[in-house]
């Protein structure tokens, strides 16, 4: 996510000297490199332009201590600028009702997303408010569609309303029907989408809302757009009634700044963020963390609600004795969280530039796994008698070569020689955290 624009923020950034005074001229060209980045990454003009009135005036505003250098001051005024341009610290944030059944649209052209995330946005209710969530489809014209949303909810365990009809009034009132009766939570609801705007759409949107009255209406919008994205917004926020966004594929090493225009066109705010194809890779939108993460300054915040909403992290790591067992445990804890690469991307890139993340990738992390499953309970409590004849029969058993070993008990070494010294509960947040930029 960001990689482009925050690869240059974070050189321009390190090419700051530490001097405690800086001249207009050199005021001035660091003005104008911040305007190229923000040129260059797809963000519109007359949202550059605004933030770059915004950054100047308030460098020229700001009193300069001793205590803060003017690249710190810098830093801080982009940051302030991004958070508030995205919406600002009280940016909305999801709400429902509880004990009454929540209607939720969910709309936007075709292939941007919009199955995907009501799989990913159910899950997320079901998982962290433990609600009853009810799904369906009126996506009538594309074959398949329908089956799509039927097809990931089974897979991920969420209730779906199935249906052979092919009138989207009694599609929708018969759900509707349905949810209150059987007393769900949540009614989500997929529609059509189009390859373009037109009236078909725009009308059948307004007949859906006037049936559904939803509490919500999300426009799912494709960051790889640009700003395409954000003229078909405009054009659903004229006509229709939208609550706000989930912008999809933030995975993709796009220029990255779809986000800082689209809020500052729209008015309107994001509410999540899709960041991979998987169930889980939907993420709370908020500003602030955002802004930090293009900066390079990492995200630790959603890492550590990622920690304590998708793992069962054992409090006595410690105490235990480690060994491959609970090494095994890391590496799938690894994997819940989306892998390794997923992790590196929301620390802040001045203290881990120079993790090879590539080394680490999930493809690596299940081959660890299953070298670890194809050794003896003997062999995972005490892994130092691997010599080589056992090697010989882990790699026969787990179809990967003895360098593959090798690697996993190098990185199993590195590992427990890391919690011996530290408290790996407590420590990492608090640490990474002394250490960002503000
Ligand atoms: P719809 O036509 O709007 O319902 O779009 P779909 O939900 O069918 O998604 C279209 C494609 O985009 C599918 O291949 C999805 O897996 C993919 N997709 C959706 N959200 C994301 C995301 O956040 N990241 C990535 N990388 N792919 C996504
Ligand atoms: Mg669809």
């Amino acid at each position: 996510m960001f990689k482009n624009l925050t690869s240059k923020f974070t050189h321009l950034i390190r090419s700051f000297s530490d001097k405690y005074k800086l001249s207009e001229s050199e005021l001035d060209i660091i003005i104008k490199k911040i305007r190229k980045i923000l040129l260059d990454s797809d963000i519109s003009l007359n949202t550059v332009k605004y933030l770059i009135l915004n950054i100047k005036n308030k460098l020229t505003t700001l009193e300069v201590s001793r205590k803060i250098s003017p690249s710190q001051i810098i830093v801080k005024s982009i940051y302030d600028e991004f958070t508030d341009i995205m919406g600002g610290l009280n940016s909305p944030r999801f709400k429902f009702n509880i004990n009454e059944l929540n209607v939720i649209l969910f709309t936007g052209l075709q292939g941007v997303g919009k199955t995907t995330s009501i799989a990913k946005f159910a899950h997320w209710l079901k998982k962290k408010y433990k609600k009853k969530v009810l799904l369906s489809s009126c996506d009538i014209y594309r074959p398949g569609a329908i089956e799509q949303l039927k097809f990931l909810a089974n897979k991920n365990n969420i209730d779906f309303f199935d249906q052979n009809l092919l009138d989207i009034t009694i599609i929708l009132k018969t759900a509707l029907n349905y949810a209150q009766v059987n007393s769900y939570d949540f009614l989500l609801v997929d529609s059509a989408g189009r390859l373009h705007l037109d009236e078909n759409m725009m009308n059948e949107l307004s007949f859906i809302d006037s049936i559904l009255k939803p509490s919500y209406t999300f426009l799912i919008l494709d960051s790889t757009y640009g700003q395409d994205a954000i003229n078909s917004s405009s054009v659903f926020i004229n006509k229709f009634k939208i609550s706000g966004f989930i912008v999809t594929k933030m995975d993709s090493d796009t220029k990255g700044g779809i986000i800082l225009s689209l809020t500052y066109n729209t008015k309107k705010p994001v509410y999540f963020i899709g960041t991979g194809e998987n169930i889980n890779d939907l993420d709370l939108f908020y500003p602030d963390r955002l802004a930090s993460r293009i900066l390079g300054m990492g995200d630790i915040d959603t890492l550590i609600d990622e920690v304590k909403e998708k793992l069962t992290i054992k409090d006595q790591l410690i105490e235990k004795s480690f060994d491959m067992n609970l090494f095994k445990e890391q590496i799938n804890n690894l994997l819940k969280l989306g892998g390794f690469k997923k992790i590196v991307e929301k620390l802040p890139s001045y203290n881990f530039g120079e993790i090879n993340e590539s080394k680490l990738d999930n493809d690596f992390l299940k081959k660890m796994l299953s070298i670890i499953d194809s050794m003896t309970i003997k062999e995972r409590k005490y892994p130092s008698i691997l010599n080589f004849s056992r090697k010989k029969r882990l790699w026969k058993g787990s179809g990967c070569k003895l360098h593959d070993i090798n690697k996993l008990i190098k990185y199993y070494e590195k590992f427990s020689k890391f919690l011996s010294k530290e408290n790996y509960q407590s420590s990492i947040s608090s640490k990474l955290k002394n250490k960002s930029f503000l």
